[in-house]
């Protein structure tokens, strides 16, 4: 069986859920998941911090426009009376929830309950639509199988059995619906896998049933060598390894939230990417293979916070470094970028949630220098096994822009360069035209 993602802009309108009806339904059995319609999302957000700042006359007006939007979605979504009547008693049930919010304590619960309704919406609609159509459809809750951890980590025995007995209980469909992004976390609350996180719901599932593919459809032809948001003339690849994927989702190529590899690679289930808007085009297809020679792509993700640990202490002393890894465990910060020199110590972190106690434990080994706003620059390829000269290669692309780290030789397959912001797009559209041959 195969497992579809459909993200927010291919289910974004009543002519988008269509499209998607068509592509889905030929017949071969499949699970599909659904993200909230386009823009949903970013306005729950918007309601639960107005809400969590008490905010609750502009959370009202926001939440009357949602739910007017959505009202027009259910007219021009069904053609039969019961259907446009059942729609809007979804939409009634969906904004009850998030209305019972607006008065009262206002907690983490709630806010995640209001941001799992944009799902919540989406997927039963788009499984009415279906029935409406004929098709032998079933809903399966998301909530009674997705779940995480203390460490906000995925469950996968949880998931898996509990998918499974979410199946058997249903019973055959031809059509699985379910909702991406939601899910529990270790207390039960409903919680969710972080924004973009349905792409992560799919290769979630595609795991607890040993998938035969799973397929993430959204608004662009496949993964491109660049990212189309800062640099024009990116060309879209067709395949990448495992590993190059994991690697450029994690260093934020936006179209596969960074978790959503490993739980393909562990299974080795192919990933494809594919164009909702142009379903014959083949798309991107990620496998454990790796092809190509020299560079095949780069990601950026901004907001990197660098550490500098400068302490006479470091030299010819070991320990030292366990030492500072310590700190970072016990906040439970991941490190991305390491780079030592003999007296100092340079690392970057993306979560600075406990930042301020991070410095402080730091003080004691040495001088501590703090960068915000770094871009990590990652890029994927077959780069060490490539040529001579390749280093240097790089070097001359990135003339003139101020380098802050770089990780190199860590793995044959990636370099990660650390730059300013501000020098994001420059960077970007530097590799572009010098590395990648695009002209941008
Ligand atoms: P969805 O709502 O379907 O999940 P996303 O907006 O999350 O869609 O992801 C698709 C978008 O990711 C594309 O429209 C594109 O702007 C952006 N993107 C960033 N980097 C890349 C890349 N390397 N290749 C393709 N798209 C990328
Ligand atoms: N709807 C969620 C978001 O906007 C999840 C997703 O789209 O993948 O982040
Ligand atoms: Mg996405």
């Amino acid at each position: 069986m195969k497992v579809l993602k459909f993200g927010g802009t291919s289910v974004g309108s009543p002519q988008n859920m269509r499209s998607v009806m068509k592509i889905i339904t030929d017949n071969e059995q499949k699970i599909v998941v659904l993200s909230a319609m386009s823009g949903t999302t970013n306005v729950l957000v918007e309601i639960s911090e107005l809400l969590g700042k008490k905010n609750r006359e502009t959370a009202g007006i926001l939440i009357g426009k949602l739910e007017a939007g959505y009202r027009d979605v259910v007219d021009s979504l069904y053609t039969r009376d019961d259907n446009k009547y059942k729609g809007l008693q979804i939409i009634k049930s969906s904004f009850e929830i998030i209305k019972s919010f607006t008065s009262g304590r206002f907690t983490q619960t709630a806010a995640n309950t209001i941001l799992s309704m944009g799902e919540i919406l989406s997927t039963k609609l788009f499984t009415l639509l279906m029935e409406e159509n004929g098709y032998d459809v079933k809903l399966l809750p998301a909530l009674d199988f997705m779940r995480i951890d203390e460490d906000k980590m995925a469950d996968m025995k949880f998931i898996s059995d509990n998918l499974k007995r979410t199946l058997n209980e249903a019973g055959y469909a031809d059509y699985y619906i379910t909702q991406g992004y939601i899910c529990r976390n270790a207390n039960e609350e409903v919680d969710n896998l972080q924004r973009g996180g349905s792409d992560y719901t799919a290769s979630l599932i595609g795991a607890a049933i040993d998938a035969d593919e799973i397929q993430i459809w959204t608004d662009i032809d496949g993964f491109h060598n660049n990212d189309p948001r800062y640099v024009e003339n990116t060309q879209k690849i067709d395949q990448l390894s495992f590993f190059e994927a994991a690697e450029l989702a994690y260093f934020g190529a936006k179209i596969l939230h960074p978790q959503t590899i490993y739980p393909a690679r562990v299974q080795n289930i192919p990933v494809r990417l594919k164009n909702t808007l142009n379903p014959s085009d083949p798309g991107t297809i990620i496998t454990s293979e790796t092809t190509g020679k020299g560079i095949k792509a780069v990601a950026a993700k901004h907001g990197i916070t660098a550490i500098k640990i400068r302490s006479d202490r470091m030299l010819m002393a070991y320990g030292f470094l366990k030492s500072v890894f310590k700190v970072f465990e016990k906040y439970k910060t991941p490190i991305d970028m390491i780079s030592t020199s003999e007296v100092a110590l340079s690392l970057t972190i993306d979560n600075t949630d406990n930042i301020k106690k991070i410095q402080n434990e730091l003080d004691k080994f040495g001088t501590v220098e703090i960068d915000y706003n770094m871009t990590i620059i990652c890029i994927v390829g077959d780069i060490i096994g490539e040529e001579r000269g390749f280093a240097s290669k790089v070097f001359n692309a990135l003339d003139g822009i101020p380098i802050r780290m770089i990780s190199y030789g860590g793995s044959r397959y990636n370099i990660s360069i650390l730059v300013p912001d501000s020098h994001m797009q420059r960077t970007l559209k530097a590799i572009s035209n010098n590395l990648l041959n695009n002209n941008s």
